[in-house]
């Protein structure tokens, strides 16, 4: 194994072997592979090779990078990031002024590297709106993407264009897929991108040489392919009518479905309820707020507590019951028990659903739903 590899360069920022092989695995895990794929990955960090990461900002709040730095103590993910030469970042790179200038243009001029871009690029009276050492970022960008293998637009700037395309969309603020044709682009969207999300893209592309499989909105799928609502810790409470109706009521103090107070959960896709944020600490649902949809197009137009339309997605009756029965049964009881479950479940679900599905009924009845024990 030669001394340049991740996993050396890993254990000598004090990670210990076993640490190393369980990041492994973890990763394996959030990019949906089976766990036979962790030692294919550690023996693809092993390898003595780095891929170089340029990384620029342009019309954004620096959140993404801030999420990628502002954990407690250093992770793995995060070393392995630090160790995947990024060649060029400047909000965290000591270099400044023309010094900077000099780092951007040898890193793009040595090429082979992957592009991370953060931020939405403004296209109004020619890109005036965001310059860099006198150049607009429409050009950076055109000059930067030229040369690089892959391209990764981190946050929902990049991806979607984010807050600076909400209407009215004053500088004419586009995404990075809008101007990049010729290279394969990859979304990360979120406010901010997990992190975990972006070093799993890196791994996998490390491990296979490829980006991850996307959607059609070229997120990746093992980040942004189940809805949040389907994976919601309190999915049973929105099942059963139980919504919070006021912030602090009765139903927030026993962690009942946000719904009602705007969550966008149901028309939301993206691995929140999986890998939290904050090393897993928390995420929004958790933390008492319902989802404000960050990874979605143009989420900051559709109003931060204006309810979902839940005719965007299948009615609660059609999801499966939440509890099978766990005893093998006879044939005959185990119909008697369907029956009985599917009208109790298919009741509950039909109430909430209708209900929630008419606007006007559904502002009525709050205190009654609260109030459903
Ligand atoms: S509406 Fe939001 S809080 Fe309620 S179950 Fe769905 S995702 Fe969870």
């Amino acid at each position: 194994m030669s001394d340049s590899s991740l996993s050396n360069a890993v254990k000598n920022h004090g990670v210990s072997r076993r640490d190393f092989l369980k990041f492994c695995s973890l990763m394996a895990g959030t990019l949906a592979l089976n766990a036979s794929f962790g030692p294919k990955i550690a023996k693809a960090l092993e390898l003595p090779k780095r891929t170089p990461l340029v990384w620029l900002e342009f019309q954004d709040c620096a959140g993404n990078t801030e999420a990628l730095l502002r954990a407690s103590r250093p992770t793995v993910s995060e070393l392995i990031l630090d160790i995947l030469s990024v060649d060029y970042h400047e909000t965290i790179m000591a270099a400044a002024g023309a010094q900077a200038e000099k780092s951007q243009k040898d890193a793009i001029a040595a090429g082979g590297y992957i592009l991370v871009v953060e931020g939405s690029i403004p296209t109004a009276e020619n890109g005036i709106y965001c310059t860099i050492g006198g150049r607009t970022a429409m050009e950076i960008l055109k000059e930067a993407s030229a040369n690089a293998i892959a391209v990764v637009a981190i946050g929902s700037c990049a991806a979607f264009g984010g807050l600076p395309k909400a209407n009215p969309n004053p500088t004419g603020a586009v995404s990075v897929l809008d101007l990049v044709k010729d290279k394969p682009v990859l979304n990360l969207p979120g406010c901010p991108c997990n992190p975990v999300n972006l070093t799993a893209t890196v791994v996998h592309f490390l491990t296979f040489g490829t980006l991850p499989e996307m959607d059609s909105q070229h997120r990746p799928l093992f980040a942004y392919g189940a809805r949040i609502h389907d994976n919601c810790p309190r999915r049973g409470h929105f099942d059963h009518g139980e919504f919070v109706a006021k912030w602090g009521d009765e139903g927030h103090r026993k962690g009942w479905c946000l719904y009602k107070m705007g969550c966008k959960g149901p028309v939301t896709f993206h691995n929140c309820p999986a890998v939290g944020y904050n090393d897993n600490t928390s995420w929004p649902i958790k933390a008492g707020h319902g989802c404000i949809g960050c990874s979605e197009a143009g989420f900051w137009d559709l109003g931060l507590y204006n309810r979902a339309n839940l005719n965007e997605f299948a009615p609660a009756v059609a999801y499966a019951p939440v509890q099978q029965p766990t005893q093998s049964l006879s044939p005959t009881t185990t119909a008697i028990v369907g029956a009985a479950a599917g009208l109790a479940i298919g009741a509950a679900g039909a109430a909430a659903y209708t209900q929630l599905s008419n606007p006007d009924k559904a502002d009525q009845p709050e205190s009654a739903q609260v109030e459903k024990k």
